[in-house]
């Protein structure tokens, strides 16, 4: 039997498989994330410059700005406190997270307590948010924090692309009589929102379609943690979507993209999508994908 110098038989080594963000390219911008059940959840919209979840805080999620907290779960907030000790350590000061406002509490006491482990607590910015609350990423793009049905508090986020248009009864006018009408104060704009990302976190079912930029929103983010038929009660006593949820859930959703999240590892993903093209309408299949299905993770 072949052996390795230092006497291990390869046979018994553990297999390292590299951990490895899914991409997908949805036009004007792209998501990179990882997201397994209790493991790890972290999906990053770079030119968006946000993160929803941190997760364990992948190298990739240091370049955003504002990581948008869900809740406090561990697979989901456990990165915390290294995204802004790692920041620091790079020099990349400025980065934020909007939290659930009854996390910011123990959030700063858990910078307080690394600080005391490391011996400097870092500079760090967190920002609580209810439902309804918004914050200006930069000019022209919000996030907006909605309800969700996972923990007292728990938030789901939309990104939103506000524009401003010209309203329909002076589309026809010249640019100098616009800039006169604009001087006599008139208003001559409509705001627009253009939801480009609904993020729901963890969530059992809710009446997500009732709130415009979830509905339509570009892309929507949904878990759904649960696909066996025995799970239906584990997925309502934690408060997350089961498969048998979906067809509910994604009722007067008219998103172009609909990408699942957060499915359990143990989940046989060809068996799961057995279950979705029989449930699921044609229109709705045909816009579905699983965050992290192969065909999203780069292969060498
Ligand atoms: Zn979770
Ligand atoms: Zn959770």
């Amino acid at each position: 039997m072949r052996r390795f110098g230092f006497g291990i038989d390869p046979e018994m080594c553990m297999q390292i498989r590299p951990y490895r963000l899914s991409q997908l390219n949805l036009g004007d911008f792209s998501l990179a994330g990882y997201s397994v059940a209790g493991e790890e959840s972290v999906i990053l919209a770079p030119e968006l410059d946000v993160a929803f979840d941190i997760g364990k805080c992948p190298r990739e999620a240091l370049t955003v700005n504002h990581v948008l907290l869900s809740h406090g779960h561990m697979d989901h907030a456990a990165g915390i406190t290294y995204y802004f000790a790692q920041r620091d350590f790079q020099g990349n000061e400025g980065g934020m997270a909007l939290v659930p406002a009854d996390l910011v509490g123990p959030l700063e006491r858990l910078m307080t307590a690394w600080g005391a482990v490391e011996g400097h607590i870092p500079p760090h910015r967190f920002v609580g948010m209810v439902a309804g609350d918004e914050y200006e990423i930069r000019r022209g793009l919000l996030a907006r924090a909605l309800a969700t049905n996972h923990l007292p508090g728990s938030l789901g986020f939309a990104v939103v692309d506000v524009r401003q248009k010209l309203k329909e009864q002076f589309l026809g006018l010249t640019g100098p009589q616009i800039v006169e009408l604009k001087n006599k104060g008139v208003e001559i704009t409509n705001r627009v929102e253009v939801p480009l990302v609904a993020f729901l976190g963890d969530t059992g079912l809710a009446n997500y379609a009732d709130l415009p930029y979830v509905a339509n929103a570009k892309v929507l983010l949904i878990e759904c943690t649960f696909f066996d038929a025995d799970h239906l009660r584990r997925a309502r006593a934690g408060k997350h979507m089961h498969v048998a949820d979906l067809p509910k859930a994604l009722e007067g959703i008219s998103s172009e993209r609909i990408i699942i999240i957060h499915v359990t590892r143990r989940t046989n993903m060809a068996a799961a999508r057995k279950i979705l093209r029989t449930t699921l309408p044609k229109d709705v299949l045909e816009r579905i994908t699983f965050l992290m299905s192969r065909q999203h993770i780069e292969e060498d």
